[in-house]
């Protein structure tokens, strides 16, 4: 009787001390964001990283995130989900179908993370390895039925006002069925069309369509060289003089193509190329103070497991179970502020939904 009276003394306490409290904490407002750079790792599961880890003799640049969560790739249709569905759930925040790109699975169209950034004066920017057209990238710029649409997705850049993009891809805009000339509509909507990386980093100020591919870049190894660090580089000086903040999306392609592969190798250079990119992000991010750098994967590819590595000489052992794509959850980094919105296990349409609060915009 004395100790069930103890515990009820106790409880009406914890109930009266708890509740002014945890009124403040929950109304407490979210530090401001003003541009946030959105690296995917196409493909890019624990194991690709940690096999790049291994082959840097046990350290990445993204070790800098200190907010790590996990996210759940399901699409709308499948356990397992493509690159299509999986970028819509980031830039439309919503589950749809594998294969369809900036659409809700009853073939809507879906306002992306980028037009919106758009329409409240931010500047916005895409860079990929592969294709500028291809999934990933599409998924925040295009509204198409099927991934496969290279020059619609083309076509749908021209329905925006990006004011960047870096990637390969020139033949769906130049050599196109329908006999469009979309290099001279980009030109006579104010862009300036370059063709190499060279000119693309030396290039001073305005709108730009950089193409340094006709379709996709090579692999790294194999002639694309430091494209992609050297693209976050330039973007960042480009996108980083509105005052109003931009919003910026960085895409790894080739992490998922060397996974398809089950190679490790070709894995490991694509994950170090990558991570190149991570490092230029977070350098502007830590002297700007104000931008939020997200790192994740679309989903993992391969099934990658490790079963042998050395630190010292950098050698690692991967191991496949598959040469499609899996259904594991895949990691999370976040760096600056709004960092913390970021830990946890949820989905990946949650990304969008905290892009939208830490910007601050107001969907009605
Ligand atoms: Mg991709
Ligand atoms: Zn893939």
């Amino acid at each position: 009787m004395i100790k069930k009276l103890q515990l009820i003394v106790i409880l009406v306490i914890a109930v009266a001390s708890c509740k002014p409290g945890a009124d403040v904490a929950v109304t407490e407002k979210k530090p401001e964001v003003k541009n946030i750079i959105f690296l995917i790792g196409d493909g890019m599961g624990v194991s690709h990283i940690y096999a790049g880890m291994t082959a840097n003799k046990g350290h990445l640049a993204l070790e800098k995130c200190k907010h790590i969560g996990f996210i759940q790739t399901y699409s709308s249709n499948n356990y397992i989900t493509d690159s299509a569905a999986g970028g819509t759930a980031f830039s439309c925040g919503k589950k749809t179908k594998n294969g369809m790109i900036g659409m809700g699975p009853d073939s809507t169209s879906l306002k992306t993370i980028l037009e919106i950034a758009e329409e409240n004066g931010l500047s916005t920017g895409l860079i990929a390895t592969s294709s500028i057209t291809h999934a990933t990238p599409a998924s925040f710029i295009a509204h198409e039925v099927s991934r496969n649409n290279y020059e619609g997705i083309a076509a749908d850049f021209l329905d925006t006002d990006i004011d960047l993009f870096i990637g390969g891809g020139r033949d769906h805009f130049a050599d196109r069925e329908d006999g469009r000339d979309l290099l001279k509509e980009l030109e006579n909507n104010g862009y300036t069309v370059l063709n190499s990386m060279e000119e693309i980093e030396d290039f001073a100020g305005g709108k730009l369509a950089g193409f340094t591919a006709n379709v996709h870049n090579p692999r790294y190894s194999e002639g694309r060289g430091n494209m992609l660090p050297l693209a976050v580089e330039t973007a960042v000086r480009l996108l980083g003089t509105n005052e109003q903040g931009f919003f910026l999306m960085v895409e790894g392609s080739m992490i998922d193509w060397g996974g398809h592969d089950n190679d490790t190798d070709y894995i490991v250079e694509e994950m170090l190329d990558f991570d190149r990119a991570i490092a230029a992000a977070l350098n502007f991010a830590e002297k700007d103070g104000e931008t939020l750098v997200v790192i994740t994967a679309d989903h993992e590819t391969g099934g990658m497991a490790i079963h042998g590595g050395d630190f010292q000489s950098g050698k690692v052992k991967g191991a496949f179970t598959s040469e499609g794509h899996t259904g594991v959850m895949v990691p999370v980094f976040a760096y600056g502020p709004g960092a913390e919105s970021f830990i946890g296990i949820y989905e990946n349409t949650d990304i969008f939904t905290r892009f939208v609060e830490l910007f601050g915009f107001d969907l009605h």
